[in-house]
């Protein structure tokens, strides 16, 4: 449980006059369901680039399997499943085109396991992607980064778009099952009570630094008043003064 499968070392990047992340240090041990949350704009997706190797550390280092992800970007991605906030996919593709195009990049793709979740996310696979809804795309999204079975799998605010079946039943049953499985996921998200409900550790960033960051059991512990522990939104209001709720289109 405490091999680090990704290590972050007073990481600082800044944007022009804007300091998006500020000495950030954070490692994530093997087999743990890391959860990011932090207000709009507060670095979550900064941090997440650099753990990909989108972006380059200004100051500071990123190690992901000890790798450097900028300077061993084959090594280190072939890892990792990534879920991006934005779900870029291309519209011209039909559903089992893109599942056969992604499975080409991928030895350890696993067909029975996507012909499973295109059943469990309601998918149609002969669908143009460009005609899906927001969710159908988030659910196409998700069966890529998760069909290849990763070490390593990165969801930048999974739940954006998926209805509440969906975000419950599924999403938090499949992050289960990867920590049981030992691998390991880092995702980021605004919603702090699915962060409470699959997280065993939560790391809270608020304008480019980390607040708080512990076992969520630790973090309810030292909260707790009397007999009443309190949620993890009023933690983090108490510690960043603001309420978490998602945004509208979230
Ligand atoms: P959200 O929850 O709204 O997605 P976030 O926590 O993911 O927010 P980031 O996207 O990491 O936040 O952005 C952190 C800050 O850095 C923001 O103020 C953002 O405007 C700024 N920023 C991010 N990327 C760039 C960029 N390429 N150029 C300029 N500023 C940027």
């Amino acid at each position: 449980m405490s091999e680090s499968v990704i290590t972050v070392s007073e990481l600082t990047r800044r944007f022009g006059a804007k300091t998006a992340l500020a000495s950030v240090s954070l490692s994530v041990s093997r087999g743990a369901v890391y959860g990011l949350v932090g207000e709009n704009g507060a670095g979550k997706t900064t941090l997440i680039k650099h753990i990909l190797g989108l972006l380059r550390a200004q100051s500071g280092s990123v190690r992901v399997f000890g790798l450097d992800p900028v300077a061993d970007p084959v090594g280190v991605l072939s890892r990792i499943g990534y879920l991006s906030e934005e779900r870029d996919l291309p519209g011209w593709m039909r559903v089992d085109e893109l599942l056969r195009y992604s499975r080409a990049f991928y030895p350890k793709w696993d067909d029975a396991y996507a012909e499973e979740l295109l059943h469990a996310f309601a998918l149609d696979a002969s669908a143009m992607i460009g005609d899906l809804s927001k969710g159908e795309k988030a659910r196409v999204g998700l069966l890529i980064a998760l069909a290849y079975r990763p070490e390593l799998l990165v969801l930048d605010e999974p739940s954006t778009g998926l209805d509440p079946v969906v975000r419950r039943d599924i999403l938090d049953a499949i992050v289960r099952t990867i920590a049981d499985e030992g691998r390991t996921v880092l995702f980021s998200s605004h919603l702090l009570d699915e962060v409470e409900r699959v997280a065993d550790h939560v790391t809270m960033i608020s304008h480019g630094r980390i607040v708080l960051s512990a076992p969520l059991a630790a973090i309810r512990e030292s909260h707790r008043v009397g007999d009443r522990v309190p949620t993890l939104d009023e933690i983090f209001v108490a510690h960043v003064g603001m309420s978490a709720a998602p945004p509208p289109d979230a």
